[in-house]
């Protein structure tokens, strides 16, 4: 019984630290009575864990400028640069690697092509664009906490990639060869996923709960957030939304099926139907950059592309909203560069499919993180990971207040 007991008084002992954190993290820089009234803790309490939390440096004092009278209040604050993390988006032709402080905010971005997809070869820059940002991270407490990385393909909860498809890896097990080499934790997931999780912390679903990132670039693929959670499926593998039907009799898909979303609303479908159209007369090996680039100049055969393009977003988005009722869908990755091109003929399709229960309660938007939503969705994850294991955040929420 004496035991239970103790351990209940631990237990009590770091859901106060946690919340004392948390309110300094979210709300500081603040005094300790004014945590005390934010939280219901007691003063001595408040008092109490502050110091803990100085001592291991995730809080910092500093003198108010202002007194209304008798002693400046101290105030506490977060120290977001008691540690680093490392997020990259893996792309299929691209890795993009940022180093952030423990708020997300990027300290340093390295970026480089990927000419091949092998492996090794992958790993190899991998390892290079990671040993670098670590080398340009200043001296910390706690150094740089973990790696997080955003793949394309199929990733299971033991963050083994099963597939990626346009990449053509099966099977690889890149967080235990990367673990290898840097001996710090490494994490993985979809990128999409991680898309998600970043704009939902950082960018366009910041205090969103219930929202649907999708990320079209190549491919189309969907990160699902219900209650402010990721919904990663049975086996990990939830959101494969590019393989949607929409065409019953269409083109036939490397997946199998015929029709699929991806192959008429993706960077891919984009770059192919202006090829078919030519809209840059012969040319074959049109970029979305030059795309761009002629969007702006009002190449009207390049508008009518990006029109046919922003209704098969449309259309798709119809499936996805009458799915999850979402309370805000967010388009990320290549093309969200296209809003201007691609945004009224969404809502129109929208306006016109969707029910009026739907259109009242559902935002579109775009991407505020841009190319940023995937490596700073990775980087997070190393992020929460840490505090958990410092027992300073829960990866699920804690009661708002507890109190021996
Ligand atoms: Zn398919």
């Amino acid at each position: 019984m004496k035991k239970q007991r103790t351990g209940d008084q631990n237990f009590v002992k770091q859901m106060n630290k946690s919340i004392v954190f948390n309110s300094i993290k979210n709300k500081g820089p603040m005094s300790r009575t004014q945590i005390s009234k934010n939280t219901g803790l007691n003063k001595a309490t408040v008092s109490t864990m502050a110091s803990e939390l100085i001592d291991e440096s995730f809080v910092n004092e500093m003198e108010s400028g202002q007194s209304s009278g008798g002693r400046k209040p101290v105030m506490l604050y977060f120290n977001n640069h008691a540690g680093y993390s490392i997020g990259i988006d893996l792309g299929v032709n691209y890795i993009l690697g940022v180093l952030t402080d423990l708020n997300g905010t990027i300290m340093e971005e390295l970026s480089s092509p990927l000419s091949s997809t092998e492996y090794t070869e992958v790993k190899r820059s991998l390892n290079a664009i990671i040993e670098s940002l670590m080398a340009k991270a200043q001296d910390s407490p706690y150094g740089v906490i973990g790696i997080g990385i955003g793949a394309p393909g199929y990733v299971d909860l033991d963050e083994k990639i099963l597939f990626a498809p346009n990449l053509k890896w099966n099977e690889v097990d890149l967080k235990a060869d990367i673990e290898g080499e840097f001996d710090i934790p490494v994490y993985i997931q979809n990128e999409a996923n991680c898309g998600a999780r970043g704009e939902n912390l950082y960018g366009a679903g910041k205090d969103i709960s219930n929202l649907v990132y999708i990320s079209i670039g190549i491919g189309i693929g969907a990160g699902i957030i219900i209650h402010n959670e990721l919904y990663s499926g049975t086996s990990g593998i939830s959101g494969e939304i590019g393989h949607f039907t929409i065409e019953a009799n269409g083109r036939k898909c490397t997946c199998g099926n015929h029709g699929c979303w991806e192959l008429y609303a993706s960077e891919n479908a984009l770059l192919q139907n202006a090829t078919q159209q030519k809209v840059l007369n012969d040319r074959e090996d049109i970029s979305l950059e030059e795309i761009m680039a002629d969007a702006k100049m009002g190449n009207p055969k390049v508008l009518h592309v990006l029109h046919t393009l922003g209704e098969y977003i449309g259309i798709g988005l119809t499936n996805v909203i009458n799915t999850f009722n979402p309370e805000m869908v967010i388009i990320g990755n290549r093309i969200s560069q296209l809003n201007n091109w691609i945004e009224n003929p969404i809502k129109h399709v929208l306006q016109e499919r969707l029910s009026e229960l739907h259109k009242e309660n559902t935002v579109v938007n775009f991407s505020v993180l841009g190319k940023y939503s995937s490596a700073l969705g990775a980087a997070s994850i190393s992020i929460s990971n840490f505090f958990s294991t410092q027992r300073l955040e829960s990866l699920h929420s804690f009661p708002k207040t507890i109190q021996i």
